[in-house]
């Protein structure tokens, strides 16, 4: 069975456009059920021809009925159950912000491999903004731009041996 690859982190980090610029061309693109979500929640794709599924998990649900807060737990928790590798996203322009810490609190016990982006690092002279979160003791942050393209291959690489 082919390994579950999901991106989490609160809203607005950027995880959609990660997720669509994942896919890229690699993907055919198939329309949505109308209605039902506004974005796709996952996809089958492969990198360097090791299939894998990608999961969006802002998608996960079209609504929150409990609260933005509660919304993030749950489609976390779901996430860090399902997937075999986890990539944990945050906003580099924004820094560190306490929905970043919720997530990073559910993440404590797991085993699963987590890869952590900082997206929206688009100019060499926005690599500084990455230095807020070497606070969180995390050895190896990757400094993305997810709207450019840029350092995503590093951060597929990174993960193609859990492929
Ligand atoms: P999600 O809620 O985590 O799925 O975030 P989205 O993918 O919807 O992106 C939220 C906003 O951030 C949108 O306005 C995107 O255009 C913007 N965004 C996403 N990636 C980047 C990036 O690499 N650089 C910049 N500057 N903006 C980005
Ligand atoms: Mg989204």
């Amino acid at each position: 069975p082919m390994p579950l690859v999901a991106i989490i982190g609160r809203p607005n980090v950027g995880k959609s456009t990660l997720f669509n610029r994942i896919l890229g061309s690699r993907t055919a693109i198939v329309d949505d059920v109308p209605g039902v979500t506004r974005d796709r929640n996952y996809a089958d794709t492969n990198y360097r021809n090791r299939p894998f599924r990608l999961i969006d998990t802002g998608g996960l649900e079209p609504a929150a009925s409990d609260g933005m807060l509660a919304l993030i737990r749950r489609q976390s928790e779901l996430a860090i159950a399902e997937a075999d590798v986890l990539i944990l996203l945050m906003d580099g322009r924004a820094g560190l912000m306490p929905q970043d810490q919720e997530v990073i609190r559910l993440l404590r016990g797991t085993t699963k491999p987590l890869f952590v982006a900082i997206n929206k690092i688009d100019t060499p002279k926005t690599e500084v903004l990455v230095a807020d979160f070497y606070q969180l003791g995390i050895d190896s942050l990757f400094p993305i731009s997810a709207e450019h393209g840029i350092g995503v291959a590093d951060l597929l690489d990174a993960l193609y041996p859990l492929l």
